[in-house]
């Protein structure tokens, strides 16, 4: 066929195509045949094969875009701590193998971002609004359950077809990993459906309660989370409305009866001992303006002096853990969604959030024997 022997740069040109051809229907018919290869080609990706080693290329470069977006807390530290915690939770999960890393990022705003492979991040602003270890574990596991259960790689298959030539896989086509990466992102930024969120808070707190903590930190976070809204002066963020947030309470609550989840560390001085940021009032943190600095929808290079045409259409940054609250609704789909508050060109403080200027991974080991050690101080398992 002719498709097939067209060199990439055509084939991507004529799959770039197919969304010109899709709104007027009967337009196919003219060329069916050729539509119907061009659809085949861009289909391709629902195919492809991801295995753990480019999951954790396509997490690498959506941590890198985070990183530079939010910048990193150049303090080994509390990056040590977080590891700790987190690396104790992984253990209990279904893939403890993977390279876990755990990245604080340098914002006020309130936020945890799963990337594919392993990468977790979590914001200073986060940090700062917790009471205990046992909110930070379950808060982690929640975020650990995104990338065991590829809550990020099936949104970009299921997700709008990627261009992608007739040869193209991962290993030969840096442009591919590129577009990859570039999907993963605005889905990891624009938050997960409800289902995956639900998933991810049952799961993870079998998880954290597995280690030892306490599964009751994840409701009284989100309840911290939900009054802090309460007393900002605009409501439109992402809980302007929260009836979910209810509704979710009462599940974790019913999911920790029926699953019998006994876990009571709460290790309030510990990590006081090593968390000492101070909480800033919701309406004081600062904010880039949209499109200056954004993620989501804003990866191309190219396009970063000028205002991307889907301006309207960039993605709810979600506070994962906070999903379920926004205003846009609990069954939003991260892959096509349009935030509510996004598209009205409400500023999300969160996600629009200022960040630091260093994106440079702060690099800690942490030794097996430092990791019983801190455990056993924890009664951990
Ligand atoms: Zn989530």
């Amino acid at each position: 066929m002719r498709t097939m022997a067209m060199s990439r740069g055509v084939l991507l040109a004529a799959a770039g195509l197919m969304a010109g051809l899709a709104a007027p229907a009967h337009a196919a018919g003219q060329s069916s045949g050729q539509l119907g290869s061009i659809f085949k080609k861009a289909q391709q990706v629902h195919d492809l094969e991801i295995s753990d080693e480019d999951e954790e290329k396509i997490g690498a470069g959506v941590s890198e875009k985070i990183r530079a977006r939010y910048g990193v807390v150049q303090d080994p530290a509390i990056h040590k701590y977080v590891e700790l915690v987190g690396l104790t939770l992984t253990a209990h999960s279904s893939r403890p193998n993977l390279p876990w890393k755990f990245i604080v990022l340098d914002t006020d705003g309130v936020n945890a971002l799963a990337a594919p492979g392993g990468y977790i991040h979590i914001t200073r602003g986060a940090l700062s609004l917790m009471k205990n270890e046992a909110e930070l574990a379950d808060v982690l596991g929640h975020e650990i359950i995104h990338v065991t259960e590829k809550h990020t790689i099936r949104a970009i298959q299921k997700g709008k077809a990627i261009q992608m030539g007739a040869d193209e896989t991962m290993a030969n086509s840096p442009a591919l990993l590129g577009k990859l990466v570039d999907k993963a992102t605005d889905a990891v930024m624009a938050g997960f459906g409800r289902t995956e969120e639900l998933e991810a808070d049952d799961k993870g707190l079998v998880v954290a309660a597995s280690a030892g903590y306490d599964p009751k930190g994840l409701g009284a976070f989100l309840t911290t989370l939900s009054d802090r809204n309460k007393n900002a002066s605009s409501k439109q963020g992402l809980f302007a409305s929260h009836p979910e947030m209810d509704e979710r309470l009462k599940t974790l609550e019913t999911e920790i009866a029926t699953r019998k989840l006994t876990g009571a560390v709460v290790m309030d001085a510990r990590f006081h001992e090593n968390v000492k940021y101070k909480p800033l009032d919701q309406a004081a943190i600062a904010t880039v303006p949209k499109g200056a600095a954004g993620l989501a929808g804003d990866s191309g290079q190219k396009k970063s002096d000028d205002k991307p045409a889907d301006d309207g259409k960039k993605k709810k940054g979600g506070f994962g853990l906070g999903k379920l609250m926004t205003a846009s609704g609990p069954e939003q789909k991260s892959a096509e969604g349009t935030s509510g508050a996004a598209a009205r060109g409400v500023t999300d403080s969160e996600r629009d959030a200022k960040g630091g200027s260093n994106p440079a991974m702060v690099s800690v080991k942490v030794t097996a024997a430092e990791l019983t050690a801190f455990k056993k101080e924890g009664k951990l398992s």
